[in-house]
């Protein structure tokens, strides 16, 4: 028997200096939140429609559609401090949530630049404005915060006896990085942090491992958020692990 590499190990990521700015604001609200309410570790999923309200002290509702247009999902108008989310979102948690902290970024970041932003289905499968990507950033960085997601991936990692060895296949583009996201880590912290799986590719596209190289290739998104059916096709219940690292069993 092969004995792999079973010390703990610990998974440094960081961000782009492009995302600094607004990886800071979420980050400091989330000291807010800790201050307030006297506790040291975040609870995840983080009960981000509670916090608008109590402690940040945000105007926060939840209307149906004599209030917003079906197509408006949520709306944040940063000078009142007032956000409305749509009713219908409340049967989807994931879209929920990352729409409740994208209308508290616009809040948090655009005061100064617009009265009243509105949001349809989020997150955003296209391009969208620099304000739109700094609010979805926002929303990215509080929801899953760097730290916490570290220390995680790491232990879903541990739990299928993957070892440090791995972690280049998450950012590989081959059948092996697709079952480690599809069938390990996208499955698990998704439930932990109660996001939809897109949002959770595409933070992980964003973030860095040392030297600067992207945890997931962009390429892979599609592979990511693609319906379990789109990849039935794909070999992924030949994949074992065997000594640490996910192997493709002939
Ligand atoms: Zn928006």
């Amino acid at each position: 028997m092969t004995a792999y590499d079973r010390t703990p190990f610990l998974l440094r990521l960081s961000i782009r200096a492009a995302d600094a700015r607004v990886e800071l604001a979420a980050s400091t609200v989330l000291d807010k939140v800790r201050h307030k309410l006297s506790i040291s570790e975040l609870p995840l999923p983080l009960p981000i429609d509670q916090w608008i309200e109590t402690p940040l002290g945000y105007d926060f509702s939840i209307v149906g559609n004599d209030e917003l247009d079906p197509d408006v999902l949520g709306l944040a108008r940063p000078t009142l401090n007032q956000i409305l989310i749509h009713e219908s979102l409340l049967e989807n948690e994931g879209r929920f949530r990352f729409t409740c902290a994208h209308e508290l970024g616009h809040c948090i970041l655009h005061k100064a630049i617009a009265e009243e932003l509105s949001d349809a289905e989020l997150p955003r499968s296209g391009k969208a404005s620099a304000i739109e990507r700094e609010a979805d950033r926002f929303a990215s960085s509080i929801l899953m915060p760097l730290d916490t997601l570290a220390q995680q991936l790491a232990g879903v990692m541990r739990d299928h006896q993957l070892s440090k060895a791995s972690i280049e296949f998450l950012r590989g583009d081959d059948v092996r990085t697709v079952w480690l996201w599809r069938r390990c880590i996208l499955p698990a912290l998704c439930n932990t942090y109660g996001v939809s799986r897109a949002a959770m590719a595409y933070r992980f596209r964003e973030l860095r491992l040392p030297g600067q190289r992207r945890v997931l290739k962009p390429s892979m998104i599609s592979l990511m958020v693609a319906p379990e059916k789109a990849i039935a096709e794909l070999p992924l219940d030949r994949i074992t692990v065997r000594d640490g690292i996910p192997v493709l069993e002939e």
